[in-house]
């Protein structure tokens, strides 16, 4: 099986040329980008200083104090950074600084591959952008066509969308492209493998020729750098050391288990440590995630499930649930993978382990965010220990065999 996990990235040994800096981030291609430390510094308007503060944020993340300049000043810039570090502060702040909000056309359009994710993108956009006067709509798929049409027809600055929808409302002339300055591809290396990278292409062609790009993900292997060549003029590269992407404050255990049904006694054991707080279990199929939550609820736990092939009503109805914190377990495929944001989960369950390397990383980085403490546990079958052990050393980081009393390692 081992053969299946290949990561998209070459194995190149480290890369030269690495500057190291604070947070113990390694950053390539530093030259010419300036370390901004405050947001007062960055030379935004007030009313965006005013929705940033009023957001919460007092300081710029590492990532936020390296790109967010770049960006504003039109450059193509390939932003990469660890889970929860806020990257999506990071364009967001450019982009609301970008947009002329005077002007009630679509100015930029920022790309990712779940609607759960295009939603949180733009309530991050209307939440920094409060003081503003923006429009910003979510244009995904599974959601009324109609509404859709009404809200460009209105008129937006900001779309954040799914590929499919997107193409869709460009084609039918209703998601008019000609004001469009920037186009940001969120979790870029997916938005660039097998499954979006036609579409995404096709927009492309649609797009002005002027268009600055913007690539994020926490995860940029060698292989899709090497094909931004062909769309990003000169861009400015704030990357992360391979050997740099797991978070200390993530700390990563494995549970043995011979057959897969010692999978559901070794959760069910584990179920008082769930709940302290919140946490997500990954299965590697839309079938094993019904089938396990079945069972759990059978035996009268509590938990909320979701995979990509329910409506998006109810998908987003469980979201919200989740958000809300009346659930506190999430059963799910890598639909929740990357990018989702919720402070409370401290915890996630790799029930099977990732069909790759990203995924991993993109996994366990849904618990520890921005800083938080975060506990991954991985249930491994016999082959799979070599797989974690593959992990291990791709990323230069450490899982132990879980200790008896993990719970104490969960922090409320
Ligand atoms: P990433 O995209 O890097 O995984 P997010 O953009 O989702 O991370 O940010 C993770 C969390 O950190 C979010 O809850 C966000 O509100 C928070 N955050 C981002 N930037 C800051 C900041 N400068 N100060 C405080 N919290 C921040």
């Amino acid at each position: 099986m081992a053969a299946r996990y290949v990561s998209l990235e070459e194995d190149t040994p480290g890369k030269s040329g690495l500057i190291s800096t604070d947070n113990s981030l390694i950053f390539e291609s530093t030259k010419g980008v300036d370390v901004l430390p405050t947001f007062d510094q960055m030379g935004l308007r007030d009313n965006l200083l005013r929705g940033i503060y009023a957001y919460g944020f007092e300081k710029p993340s590492a990532i936020q104090q390296r790109a967010i300049r770049p960006i504003i000043s039109g450059r193509d810039v390939t932003a990469q950074a660890q889970s929860g570090t806020g990257k999506t502060a990071t364009y967001s702040i450019a982009v609301l600084q970008r947009i002329d909000t005077q002007l009630r056309e679509i100015q930029v359009l920022v790309l990712s591959p779940t609607r759960e994710l295009a939603i949180q993108i733009q309530a991050v956009m209307l939440a920094l952008g409060d003081y503003m006067n923006l429009h910003c709509h979510a244009c995904i798929g599974g959601t009324n066509i109609g509404e859709d049409l009404r809200k460009l027809e209105f008129g937006q600055h900001v779309i954040s969308g799914t590929p499919g929808r997107v193409l869709d409302m460009i084609k039918r002339h209703t998601l008019r492209t000609r004001n469009i300055k920037m186009l940001v591809l969120d979790e870029a290396d997916e938005m660039l493998n097998k499954g979006f990278k036609e579409q995404i292409y096709e927009i492309y062609r649609y797009l002005p020729p002027s268009l600055q790009v913007v690539l994020v993900s926490a995860t940029l292997p060698h292989e899709i750098l090497e094909i931004t060549n062909k769309f990003m003029t000169e861009p400015v590269r704030i990357l992360v050391k391979r050997d740099e992407l797991t978070l200390e404050g993530i700390k990563q255990y494995f549970v043995s288990v011979e057959r897969e049904e010692w999978k559901f006694d070794t959760l069910v054991d584990l179920y008082d440590t769930l709940v302290i707080t919140q946490a997500v279990i990954f299965c590697n199929s839309r079938r094993k995630v019904e089938l396990l939550a079945e069972k759990l609820r059978e035996a009268n736990f509590t938990l909320s499930y979701m995979h990509g092939e329910m409506h998006q009503r109810e998908r987003t109805a469980i979201m919200k649930e989740f958000r809300d914190g009346e659930s506190r377990v999430m059963i799910t495929t890598d639909v929740w993978a990357r990018g989702i944001d919720v402070e409370q989960v401290s915890l996630v369950i790799n029930y099977d382990l990732p069909p790759n390397r990203e995924l991993y990383i993109h996994r366990i980085g849904r618990s520890g965010r921005f800083g938080r403490k975060g506990v991954a546990i991985n249930f491994a079958k016999d082959d799979d220990i070599r797989i974690l052990r593959d992990i291990e050393q791709y990323y230069s980081t450490q899982i132990d065999e879980m200790p008896n009393q993990i719970n104490e390692f969960v922090k409320q």
